[in-house]
């Protein structure tokens, strides 16, 4: 198995009646670029870019952030780059930012609601994301989406980044738009958030916090943390049937994306895209490949 898993890895996970799905990898930051590369990914589908703000005292300038963006995208040479907007809130605290103590942290600001109230931090990330965006394929993707008034807000978000860059004499590139689906409610409505965007990726770490209703950090509660749980399939099912219905492309970049067991029932149900740690990618090519 773990020979054909590297045999298999720089070859594109395609089943024996010809159903192709994206592998990508999931990044911090540059330093994972190697293992991307020498793993075969056929993308990024999640750069998570808290970590370019955390260990520092603060936060990373538009020229710092462009320059991290553009040297992944460089190194992808045309493959598809996932960058997610900052990801932080009382459960994952960047030291130099403020956040109002809450109770239910994971149920509080974080994910995009916290980057919408705080635009000037939004704008800056989004701004290096737009300008990177001329050296190779990059998506931008929200986390913590919960309704339609998220989405919209998050893509007038964006059009502002563009007209400041305008305004500023500064070019830019083209981006997809994406919602993280990390919400019951979100998964629920993904036909009418797909409607309004180019693709969505379950995060299914907080999607089965969430439905379960078990903190994910808590190990008291992993007998209720079921990746199996119907419950979630359901939802799985309709993320998937939301998204083709208006085009948009369907991918998941929890860890579920990557667990051998459940990645036929993925296949099957017609995701695009799975994007896992680096390491596991020649395994799941190989599953695929062997469906
Ligand atoms: C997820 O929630 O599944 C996800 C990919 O995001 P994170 O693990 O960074 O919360
Ligand atoms: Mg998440």
């Amino acid at each position: 198995m773990m020979r054909q898993a590297h045999e298999n890895r720089m070859l594109a996970a395609t089943t024996k009646n010809g159903q192709t799905i994206e592998i990508a990898a999931n990044i911090g930051g540059p330093d994972d670029l190697e293992e991307v590369l020498a793993n075969g990914a056929d993308g990024i589908g999640l750069f998570r870019t808290e970590f370019l703000f955390m260990d520092r005292s603060t936060a990373p300038t538009e020229d710092e952030q462009y320059e991290v963006y553009r040297r992944v995208a460089e190194a992808m040479a045309g493959k598809r780059v996932v960058i997610r907007t900052l990801d932080a809130g009382a459960d994952k605290k960047v030291s130099y930012l403020h956040f109002d103590d809450e109770e239910n942290p994971f149920l509080g600001v974080r994910g995009l609601r916290y980057t919408l109230k705080h635009q000037e931090l939004f704008q800056t990330q989004l701004k290096a994301v737009l300008r990177a965006a001329q050296y190779g394929k990059i998506s931008l993707m929200f986390p913590m989406v919960t309704n339609v008034a998220d989405v919209e807000a998050a893509i007038e978000a964006v059009d502002e980044a563009r007209r400041t860059l305008t305004d500023e004499g500064q070019a830019y590139g083209s981006v997809e738009l994406g919602a993280m689906i990390e919400v019951p409610a979100a998964a629920l409505i993904t036909d009418l958030l797909a409607e309004k965007l180019d693709f969505v990726s379950v995060g299914t770490n907080d999607l089965i916090q969430y439905t379960t209703a078990s903190d994910r950090m808590n190990p008291a509660v992993t007998a209720w943390y079921e990746p199996g749980h119907p419950g979630l399939w359901r939802l799985l099912e309709q993320v998937s049937q939301g998204a083709h219905q208006h085009g948009a492309w369907v991918g998941m970049c929890g860890e579920l994306a990557g667990t051998l067991e459940f990645v036929p029932r993925l296949v099957e149900l017609g995701f695009d895209e799975l994007s896992m740690s680096p390491k596991r990618i020649g395994l799941v090519k190989t599953a695929i490949r062997n469906l």
